[in-house]
């Protein structure tokens, strides 16, 4: 294979994101992926003449969330265009779009590399509508077409030819899709195609800074299949100008099942859109008080509360990655911390046996029946010496959903309550060194690993209630006298 540190890979990327609104974009009708095909689809979906688009109030704040998120510029005075072509899954034979005014322009999403970090520079966010699905499998002779997602709300995201590799690809949507779902604006569900991505490739040799002839290959409806993509591209065009070839400017397609693009068009093909202002549609302006409602409604961001959890909290960078991977572990975390102050302890056991739970059970933290109280005085209980941690994660855990009685009642039910009384305590620590003279000699000598040995005799003395703790204090304070 021909080396690639001859060459630098050039990358844009177009995500479209399905907006998570209750209804379509320009009318009523209801979203909702999987229904009945052709269930959701009102004469103005089906664009019968004389019937009127009417704007989703929901979809402008929706896209304006994700501008702010991504520090874009917001534009007040929006148009919504007309992109004329012809396809079967387009009853209007246009798709309402935005052209020449995206309602974000700008802005940039940071990534998050193993050596480094990155700023990807966004060029423009629009809104435009969903087309329909044209269904090539059920049917040996006819495509079938189910309209039910035509109209609903996409918001574009649209990167400058600012990414480097697959890799950074792979980051930068994993980033756009936590954001959509942090915002709740998005299900972020690539496999029901709520997202989506287009990759522009390109090649040029190192140093150079004119962008390359690019290829885009649409329709990747997974991260997995996103740097798959990108990678068999950088490859074969790699490949093409090695052997004095030229690269043609297409559209091609990802095929899954071998990992490689093919061409579906060149560039000489390419539509026409026709594009011209919808005169069906009015401009909207978005006014400064409302796009200052929309602010100080904005959650903190992930970026936000992951800083917020080092410096408030003291967490490491990892527990504080983990927990604001997605907003509903950050809301739980925050929850609990109101009722604890062991946070690292807090940050343990969410990340640890709560979440092996949850996997086990197939759920996660925006389903979860625990109460963040009770889950506190859990962690308290151990920390306070009252159940083993073992114990604790392995029994009271389990019962604690749902649960109307305390983790100190359901411990005390099972009976593993640890004795932390001193004086019950040292009648089993005496007992021990007594059993013991000789090992006691070899402690005392200097063979102190031996105090395990006398930890676990106690323990077993007490049926595994005796807290090791206050054990191992007891035992050095009478050995090393
Ligand atoms: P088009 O008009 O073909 O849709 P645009 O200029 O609108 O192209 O860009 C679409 C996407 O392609 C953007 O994400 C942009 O960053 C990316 N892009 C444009 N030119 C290149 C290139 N030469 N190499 C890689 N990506 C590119
Ligand atoms: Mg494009």
């Amino acid at each position: 294979m021909v080396s690639s540190d001859k060459y630098e890979a050039v990358i844009g990327l177009e995500v479209h994101a399905q907006l998570a609104t209750n209804s379509k974009l320009f009318c009523g009708d209801r979203i909702q992926f999987g229904a009945e095909p052709n269930t959701h689809i009102s004469p103005i979906t089906m664009a019968y003449p004389g019937t009127l688009p009417k704007t989703n109030a929901k979809a402008i704040e929706y896209a304006v969330k994700m501008g702010i998120a991504c520090g874009c510029e917001i534009v007040q005075t929006n148009y919504f265009a007309r992109k004329n072509y012809f396809y079967p899954d387009l009853p209007k034979g246009y798709q309402i779009s935005q052209h020449t005014t995206p309602i974000c322009k700008g802005g940039q999403v940071k990534i998050k590399l193993a050596d480094k970090e990155r700023y990807i520079q966004l060029n423009r966010i629009h809104l435009e509508e969903d087309a329909g699905k044209s269904i090539h499998d059920i049917d040996d002779e006819y495509t079938c077409i189910d309209l039910n997602r035509a109209g609903t709300p996409l918001i574009e995201i649209v990167t400058e030819p600012d990414l480097f590799s697959a890799d950074e690809a792979w980051q930068y949507v994993s980033e756009i899709r936590k954001m959509v779902r942090w915002l709740n604006i998005c299900d972020g569900n690539m496999e029901e195609g709520s997202l989506r991505c287009d990759a522009n490739v390109s090649i040029r040799l190192k140093g150079e800074t004119k962008l390359g002839t690019k290829v885009e290959v649409k329709n990747l409806n997974s991260i997995r299949n996103i740097k798959k993509a990108i990678e068999f591209e950088i490859d074969r065009m790699i490949g093409i100008v090695e052997n004095g070839g030229t690269i043609q400017q297409q559209t091609r397609s990802f095929d899954a099942s071998n990992d490689t693009t093919f061409a579906m068009r060149d560039k000489e093909e390419a539509n026409d859109y026709r594009y011209f202002p919808d005169p069906d549609l009015p401009a909207f302006v978005l006014s400064n008080q409302y796009l200052e409602g929309i602010q100080k409604n904005m959650p903190l961001l992930p970026e936000q509360l992951y800083k917020q959890f080092q410096i408030e909290y003291g967490l490491n960078n990892y527990d504080a990655a983990q927990l604001t991977e997605d907003k509903a572990t950050a809301d739980f975390f925050q929850l609990v911390v109101v009722y604890t102050k062991n946070y690292k302890q807090i940050a343990n056991w969410m990340l640890g046996p709560l979440k092996q739970i949850l996997n086990e059970q197939s759920k996660n933290f925006s389903n979860l029946d625990l109460a963040p109280k009770l889950f506190a005085e859990l962690i308290q209980l151990v920390e306070d010496g009252k159940v083993n941690f073992s114990i604790a994660a392995a029994k009271i855990l389990p019962l604690l959903f749902a649960s109307k009685a305390s983790p100190l009642q359901i411990a005390e039910q099972l009976q593993i309550i640890q004795v932390s009384d001193t004086n019950e305590l040292a009648i089993w620590v005496d007992e021990v060194i007594a059993a013991m003279p000789d090992k006691v000699a070899e402690y005392q000598k200097g063979k102190k690993g031996l105090i395990g040995l006398f930890v676990g005799e106690v323990k077993k003395k007490s049926k595994g209630k005796a807290d090791p703790k206050m054990v191992t204090q007891l035992i050095e304070a009478k050995l090393n006298k």
